[in-house]
C-alpha cells in the first residue's frame, strides 16, 4: 500500500474558516422567513446554544429537523435560501489560525473542499482570503443530491474522482464534526466494495471545535492545530506513520 498522502480534502465550516457567527446569522434569517420568527428557538438564542446544538446533531438537516421542527419540504426551501442569504450576510468568517500557513506548507499537494455549504459562498470566501487558486476542486451541497449530503459519501467520492485519485492512493479528509469522520468511513466502504485501492483517512480538526465536545465517532487522527496536519503528511512521506489516533 502506498503510504504517502496523495491529496488533502478539507471540510469548510470551522475547519478552514470560523463561520459560526455567520451561519447563526443566516440560520436566524431562514427561521424568520420560513417559521415566522427565530427568537422562540433556544438554539438560535446565542452562539453558545447554536454550537451546542451543532454538536448534538448530525448535519444541518438533522439540526433543522430536531431543533427547528422543520419537515423535508421546509428543509428543501431552507436549502434554496441558504446560498443567497450567505452571500448577502456580511458577518465575518475569518480563516482559522494556522490554516494559511498549513496550506502554504503543503502546497505541493492537491487540495480540495467537500462541504455542505454552498459552493458559491465558499468560492467567494476563498477569493476574499486569496486562497481560491489553492483548491483544485470545491464540492458544495449543490453538487450532491439534497438527500445524499454528508455523512453519505457521495460528495467525497465525487471529489476524489475530480482529483483523479479515486483508484488508488491515500488521502486525508480533515473536518471538525463527527459527520466528516463518518463520511470518510462511508467512502471507504464504497471504495472497498468497488475493489479500489484508494483510502480516505479522517483527521479530526480539534482546533475548529470548542473544548469539551466529545467525538461520537472517532476520526483516524486528530489534529489540535493545522500545523499538526502538516506533520502528519510529513510522517507519511517519511513512512513513519504508525497506528496512532492522537497527536
Ligand atoms: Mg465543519
Amino acid at each position: 500500500m502506498q503510504r504517502s498522502v496523495a491529496a488533502v480534502i478539507w471540510d469548510f465550516d470551522n475547519t478552514l474558516v470560523d463561520s459560526r457567527a455567520k451561519n447563526l446569522a443566516v440560520t436566524r434569517r431562514i427561521a424568520a422567513e420560513l417559521l415566522g420568527s427565530w427568537d422562540r428557538y433556544p438554539m438560535l438564542g446565542s452562539l453558545d446554544a447554536y454550537e451546542r446544538a451543532l454538536w448534538r446533531t448530525r448535519g444541518w438537516r438533522d439540526l433543522y429537523r430536531t431543533e427547528l421542527g422543520m419537515d423535508d419540504a421546509l428543509m428543501d426551501e431552507a436549502a434554496s435560501l441558504w446560498t443567497g442569504y450567505q452571500i448577502a450576510d456580511s458577518t465575518d468568517a475569518p480563516l482559522l489560525p494556522g490554516v494559511q500557513e498549513a496550506l502554504a506548507a503543503l502546497s505541493q499537494l492537491p487540495h480540495a473542499i467537500v462541504s455542505a455549504n454552498s459552493r458559491r459562498n465558499i468560492d467567494e470566501t476563498l477569493e476574499r482570503h486569496g486562497l481560491k487558486e489553492r483548491f483544485r476542486a470545491v464540492i458544495g451541497y449543490e453538487e450532491v443530491h439534497l438527500r445524499a449530503q454528508k455523512p453519505a459519501p457521495d460528495g467525497l467520492l465525487l471529489c476524489m474522482e475530480r482529483l483523479g485519485i479515486d483508484g488508488q492512493g491515500v488521502l486525508l479528509y480533515v473536518g471538525d464534526h463527527e459527520v466528516d469522520a463518518r463520511c470518510a468511513a462511508n467512502a471507504n466502504a464504497v471504495l472497498e466494495r468497488r475493489g479500489a485501492a484508494a483510502r480516505v483517512l479522517s483527521v479530526g480538526a480539534d482546533y475548529g471545535r470548542s473544548e469539551g465536545h466529545e467525538w461520537g465517532f472517532e476520526p483516524d487522527y486528530r489534529a489540535d492545530s493545522p500545523e499538526r496536519i502538516v506533520r502528519l503528511v510529513e510522517s507519511f512521506a517519511a513512512e513513519q506513520a504508525g497506528p496512532v489516533t492522537r497527536m
